[in-house]
């Protein structure tokens, strides 16, 4: 699904990944830990192709296409989606109203019907549900005003109503009380199926009592240093960072 090659990227001429690789296969997800600074967040903004992100070397391959010749909203229609670390607020964009759109632009892009109104609302309250949020986060303007947990779960929210191929969640579980943190993996877990695959980035062993990975990475200056199954998770909770730099 995903092949990343050889990758370097540069924020404002800093080269911060370097010779980077990684290969995601359909039904696949992959756990990435490292420390604060590793380039955790800059892989998630280059595949999600935002801007200051500059490719100097290596391919990405989306579903065998080309990754770095899409924009972010075609991205988004192939099948990517980012929650970010920090999840942007959008003043005066009702939720709903950037959700329905949301639903649609991917729709339009992949040739599928669009949804209507009736069936956007019943939806997007059913999975409301599912993450235990109050009706009146459709009505207020992105994000505005959320706690931190709130717009967590409204990254989820998002991603349950796109139906992404590629799910890359960026510490989406970091600032989360104990039972938020049960809610977003439920919704995670209602996503997880044998096409879709997740990155999720986490500081956190307790990922391992609600998600089983296929693989864990661990990221450091820019490389990945060590990949593994779960164990290696418990060997960095014992162990730290500072055996794997080398
Ligand atoms: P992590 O998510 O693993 O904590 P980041 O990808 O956020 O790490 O950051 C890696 C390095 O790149 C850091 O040194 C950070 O300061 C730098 N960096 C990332 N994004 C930017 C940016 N937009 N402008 C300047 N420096 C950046
Ligand atoms: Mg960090
Ligand atoms: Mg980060």
């Amino acid at each position: 699904m995903l092949l990343v090659k050889n990758l370097n990227v540069s924020v404002k001429n800093i080269s911060i990944l370097k010779k980077l690789n990684l290969e995601i296969n359909p039904g696949e997800i992959h756990i990435i830990m490292g420390p604060n600074g590793s380039g955790k967040s800059t892989l998630s903004a280059t595949l999600s192709g935002q801007q200051n992100y500059t490719v100097t070397n290596g391919e990405i391959l989306f579903k065998n296409k080309n990754l770095l010749l899409l924009k972010p909203e075609e991205r988004a229609g192939e099948g990517i989606f980012v929650a970010f670390q920090h999840p942007v607020d959008i003043p005066g964009i009702s939720n709903q109203s950037f959700l329905h759109h949301a639903v649609n632009a991917v729709r339009k892009y992949r040739h599928q019907p669009l949804m209507d109104r009736f069936h956007f609302i019943q939806l997007v309250q059913k999975n409301m549900a599912l993450l235990k949020m109050p009706n009146d986060l459709l009505n207020r303007s992105v994000n505005v005003g959320f706690s931190g947990g709130e717009k967590k779960r409204n990254d989820i929210l998002q991603m349950m109503m796109l139906e992404p191929l590629l799910c890359i969640l960026d510490e989406t579980d970091s600032g989360l009380d104990i039972d938020a943190i049960k809610i977003v993996y439920n919704g995670l877990n209602i996503l997880n199926d044998k096409i879709r695959s997740f990155v999720i980035i986490t500081h956190y062993q307790r990922i391992l009592e609600y998600i089983k990975p296929n693989y864990v990475h661990v990221l450091h200056k820019g490389h990945i240093v060590k990949s593994g199954d779960i164990s290696l998770v418990k060997q960095l909770e014992e162990k730290g960072y500072g055996w794997l730099s080398g």
